[in-house]
């Protein structure tokens, strides 16, 4: 298997090269040459397996020549061993169609530990025999950092750098990632929003001088493994309701894009996806891009369920590449244009494209809470703000298929936020640990290219 760029002027990388990669160097964002695809007999095969043999079968294609069969299972027995449910990612049924897909048994209690403990030992395992050290720097609106953090903490070969955006991410993830004592890790709060921290990341990779210094990888969502991670719990899941003898819908909180994309990713490969809904909070431009065509950034507006106050979600460049007909020249121009004017409209290609399978929902604080009491009300079930955004477009798009709405973050991560719409005050799980005991340990710097740069220059190492 061979990775692209959707700009279409970086070299094809292998799988091993993408992983460690990360960004491709003409700023675009790598996708596989073509999508594997399963056949009906294949997926039905599926049925029965654990989430760990699933992982292995999804993923294998993906992988192509990088990994072993053996390799390969090895790496996903070891990451989702640290789950704290035997299921991995369990569903739970709220009522007749509606089903939550829990996806935070993880160390660090949301989502993101799906892809990113596998990505931690592929690193690990991809590096291994060599003298290279590769520099992670990565932005997080909380659960990326606190995620990646965990994943490579005290691993050799390896630094992290990792920007959030000062007070607004969430104590829990705050102390996710300071009071975690290795060496290799250095955490950086930027005087700024989730955007302009991703912003800076970016920059640094497309900066020469900087970038040529150091061997940077990247554990955003932008990097192709942790798409590929999470494309596994919708065969795990869909099949469970009955895949591929009936179609099944989702419903997916949406910030970068990144999780939705690996349902549609899922969907190519033949699995019965009857809809995707990208539900999004106020911070609503997938909303509009996806309802209107009109893709134009506003100013981000803090929220609840911070792992989703962006404005420009970098996955949907994938998307929009599939869609408009794989032409990495057309997009990088489209792409460009959007970066000068931070506004553009989608072609008709892309708007059709989309329409077939994806729906979306802008849901605001008040919907949100009201599906929090909802949950807690009808089905016994505390729900965190985030997945709370995903249960109420759920509601909405209603359609009489199984809808699963995944839930992307424990409800003790955002214990504030539950507690004002529930009145349950949900307890930490025990594998957190002393984490309010523990001191932190970050630096605090201006969102200035400058600033930022020089900081991780004078830490990190250099190439051999
Ligand atoms: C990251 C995150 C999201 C958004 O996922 P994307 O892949 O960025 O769209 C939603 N909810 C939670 C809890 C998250 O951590």
């Amino acid at each position: 298997m061979r990775y692209i760029s959707t700009r279409g002027a970086a070299p094809a990388l292998d799988f091993r090269d993408v992983t460690l990669a990360g960004l491709a160097a003409d700023g675009g964002l790598y996708v596989p040459e073509t999508w594997p695809s399963f056949s009906r007999d294949e997926i039905a095969a599926l049925a029965g397996l654990s989430y760990v043999d699933t992982a292995v079968a999804v993923m294998t294609p993906f992988v192509g020549d990088s990994l072993t069969p053996d390799e390969l299972k090895a790496l996903c027995t070891a990451a989702y061993g640290r789950f704290a449910h035997a299921a991995v990612t369990p569903l739970v049924q709220l009522d007749h169609d509606q089903w939550l897909l829990e996806l935070f048994h993880g160390p660090t209690l949301a989502f993101k530990d799906v892809a990113l403990q596998l990505l931690g030992l592929l690193f690990e395992k991809f590096l291994s025999g060599s003298d290279k050290h590769v520099t992670i720097v990565g932005a997080t609106s909380g659960d990326t950092g606190s995620a990646a953090i965990d994943a490579v903490a005290g691993r050799a070969g390896i630094d992290i750098f990792m920007l959030h955006p000062e007070g607004r991410v969430s104590d829990v993830q705050r102390r996710q990632m300071t009071t975690v004592g290795a060496p290799n890790v250095h955490n950086i709060a930027i005087r700024g929003d989730f955007d302009q921290a991703q912003a800076l990341v970016k920059a640094m990779f497309n900066d020469p001088a900087f970038a040529g210094r150091f061997n940077l990888s990247a554990v955003n969502s932008i990097n192709w493994a942790r798409l590929m991670a999470q494309v596994v719990y919708y065969f795990y899941a869909a099949v469970r309701l009955g895949a591929p003898g009936r179609a099944v819908a989702f419903s997916v909180p949406t910030g970068n894009f990144g999780d939705v994309f690996a349902g549609y990713v899922a969907a190519k490969m033949g699995l019965p996806v009857a809809k995707l809904v990208v539900a999004t909070n106020v911070n609503d431009i997938l909303h509009r891009a996806l309802s209107s065509g009109d893709y134009s950034t506003g100013t981000v507006v803090p929220t609840p369920t911070p792992s989703m106050d962006i404005q420009v979600s970098s996955n949907f460049e994938r998307l929009l590449f599939d869609l408009g007909g794989r032409d990495g020249a057309a997009l990088a121009a489209q792409m460009h244009g959007f970066e000068r004017a931070r506004a553009m409209q989608l072609s008709n290609a892309q708007r059709e494209g989309a329409a077939g399978l994806f729906a979306s929902e802008r849901v605001d604080v008040d919907d949100m809470a009201l599906a929090m009491r909802w949950a807690s009300e009808h089905a016994g079930q505390v729900i965190d703000p985030h997945s709370a955004i995903g249960l109420c477009a759920a509601r909405r798009q209603a359609d009489h298929v199984p809808m699963v709405t995944l839930a992307t973050a424990h409800p003790a991560k955002f214990r504030d936020a539950v507690e004002r719409a529930t009145g349950v005050r949900p307890a930490l799980p025990a594998r957190v640990g002393d984490l309010f005991e523990r001191e932190e340990r970050y630096v605090t710097l201006d969102a200035t290219f400058a600033a930022v740069s020089d900081y991780i220059a004078g830490l990190a190492t250099p190439r051999g």
